[in-house]
């Protein structure tokens, strides 16, 4: 199953909720939809689901149009964030209710309850009701549910946002885990950067309705291809040419200048050396365990860089800064104005 969305477009009260979407979901890919608040991830997520109408593009399902087709008649998949199970059934009569609407044998829905029950690591909670399970299992129940009718594609919009953290990267392994193994083509929403690092075969980093870039992971991380990419991937610190060439080590090519662009610097990119005299001043250190993050003063500008939490370093101590050899940073779009850097949010 391979889903297709071509030139999408959404407006809201004549303001634009989409712009231009155009995506491929390949068999058995997971792609997340990531982007801050009011991006259009889930307006995106209920067009395909066939909750809300586009105003001009198409969707495509193995090449089988979906606009005619009904949400129900879709056989798609769907979890949300809030758990939605009917509070009234029992874990199993929740799992098995897509199956009986569709008047499937009682003696196959109870084996397909019970499959799923292990798929989704709940023996022994079939008779339960939604109020006794956390919101973990409760979650659990949701995506069994989702999973029960084989669908074509499964939606899930900020599935595991309502949960704590422990579970919520517990359940993260799990549902990718299950994916893979059933090859369901996934279209999943979140605004967490790290919960789409860690699922996504693809990310689509969305913002103002529109996408900004879809790729890998690692893709977008290593080489985003606009400043906002390189802003919502995780740290970054943006340099101008001048600062790129002083940074980098002295047997390493010379950069080009480039009117225009930066340098997308990651934190961990950076190696700091302590040195009595040198150009780098630690502002301030923020020890996280395995890894720190720690601002710096380095020749007018202000860079985070992260380094193991071996390294003892303290504010006021002095360090050389240079790019680690190995580290191949982008260039993206120059911000407007100055030198930029949003690097001392984080440490
Ligand atoms: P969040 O992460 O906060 O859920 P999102 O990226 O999913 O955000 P959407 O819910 O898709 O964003 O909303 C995109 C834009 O469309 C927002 O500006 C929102 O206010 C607007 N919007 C969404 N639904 C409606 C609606 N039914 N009526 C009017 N405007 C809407």
């Amino acid at each position: 199953m391979s889903l297709r969305i071509q030139n999408l477009n959404k407006a809201f009260n004549g303001q634009p909720a989409l712009r231009h979407i155009d995506l491929t979901v390949g068999p058995a890919d997971f792609v997340c939809l990531l982007g801050p608040s009011g991006c259009g991830k889930t307006t995106l997520l209920r067009i395909v689901a066939g909750l809300l109408d586009a105003d001009s593009g198409h969707i495509t399902l193995d090449g089988r149009d979906l606009a005619a087709i009904p949400a129900r008649a879709r056989g798609f998949g769907l979890v949300f964030q809030s758990y939605s199970l009917f509070t009234h059934m029992t874990v199993a009569e929740n799992i098995g209710y897509g199956l009986r609407i569709r008047k499937t044998p009682a003696d196959q829905v109870q084996r397909r309850i019970a499959e799923l029950l292990q798929v989704v690591r709940l023996p022994g909670f079939a008779e339960r009701y939604p109020d006794q399970l956390s919101g973990g299992q409760q979650q659990r129940v949701a995506i069994a549910r989702a999973l029960a009718v084989d669908p074509a594609l499964l939606l899930l919009d900020e599935p595991l946002s309502a949960l704590d953290a422990r579970v919520r990267a517990e359940l993260r392994h799990e549902l990718r885990e299950v994916q893979q193994r059933l090859r369901i083509p996934t279209l999943m929403v979140t605004h967490d950067q790290e919960e789409a690092m860690s699922m996504a075969d693809t990310i689509v980093c969305m913002n103002d309705g529109r996408i900004e870039q879809a790729g890998s992971p690692r893709a977008l991380y290593l080489q985003p291809q606009t400043r906002f990419v390189a802003d919502f991937m995780g740290h970054s610190n943006l340099l101008d040419a001048e600062a790129a060439r002083l940074l980098l080590p002295s047997q390493a090519p010379a950069p080009q200048a480039q009117p225009g662009l930066a340098l997308c610097v990651r934190p961990e990119q950076l190696r700091l050396e302590p040195a009595r005299d040198a150009a780098g001043r630690v502002l301030a250190v923020s020890f996280l365990g395995s890894i720190q993050r720690i601002r710096i003063e380095w020749r007018g500008r202000t860079l985070l860089a992260q380094t193991t939490g071996g390294l003892a370093l303290h504010a006021g101590d002095r360090v050389h800064v240079q790019l680690d050899d190995t580290a191949a940073p982008a260039w993206v779009p120059a911000p407007s104005t100055g030198v930029p850097d949003r690097a001392g949010a984080g440490a």
